[in-house]
């Protein structure tokens, strides 16, 4: 764990993520190039845990909730705060493009799957559990359809995730679990507001006197 960041720019490190994340894919938006680097700033963002804006931790009674803390102007890049409310759990999905997942606080369990030739779904391998400073993958390329839950039936879990284009406004699909066919979806996202990242006055008057 870093140490205590000062309480005067509690959100610097969510703002260094999304900077560094701009030079990124400012750079290339190839997933080769991107993914490996962003997961490395992933890891490094949610090896502390006092940034993250208290309105973008509360979960719902019914559903998990997805807080946006930054889209990307360019759609190359969205960063989601996902809150698990006890028990809860997605339907089969996929994301059309490529997402990481960096478990934050608590815990989650995810079961990967993948399409048959007669289009009936089979689990791959077994069910994973992210356990905080873990980060899991899914892409096209590399596997992209799963479900996920919070671990846990007692407690909220968070986790943080950072896609490959701007998430709430991708058409995916959910997947019926037995027949295996497909519904479209578009996620959206549960803020009513997003982390003001760029008022930056109190560093810069610290850094005054
Ligand atoms: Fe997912």
């Amino acid at each position: 764990m870093k140490s205590a960041i000062s309480n005067i720019d509690a959100i610097e490190p969510l703002r260094h993520f999304v900077t560094q994340m701009t030079q990124l894919v400012d750079q290339s938006q190839e997933e080769s190039f991107v993914r490996p680097k962003a997961k490395a700033l992933l890891k490094d963002l949610i090896s502390s845990d006092n940034w993250l804006p208290e309105f973008c931790t509360v979960p719902h009674p019914q559903y998990y909730q997805q807080f946006l803390l930054h889209a990307d102007p360019l759609e190359r890049f969205s960063v989601v705060s996902f809150v698990w409310g006890p028990g809860q759990e997605t339907p089969i999905h996929d994301h059309m493009v490529w997402g990481l997942i960096g478990m934050l606080r608590g815990s989650e369990k995810g079961q990967r799957y993948e399409r048959d030739q007669n289009g009936k779904l089979k689990p791959i391998g077994q069910e994973e559990t992210l356990m905080p400073g873990d980060i899991d993958e899914v892409s096209p390329t590399i596997g992209d359809i799963h479900l996920v839950k919070n671990a846990f039936t007692d407690k909220t879990s968070i986790s943080i995730h950072v896609y490959g284009g701007n998430i709430g406004g991708v058409q995916r699909h959910v997947y019926d679990p037995n027949s295996g066919s497909i519904k479209n979806f578009v996620s959206g996202y549960s803020s009513t507001q997003i982390p003001n990242l760029w008022d930056r006055s109190a560093q810069i008057r610290a850094q005054l006197n």
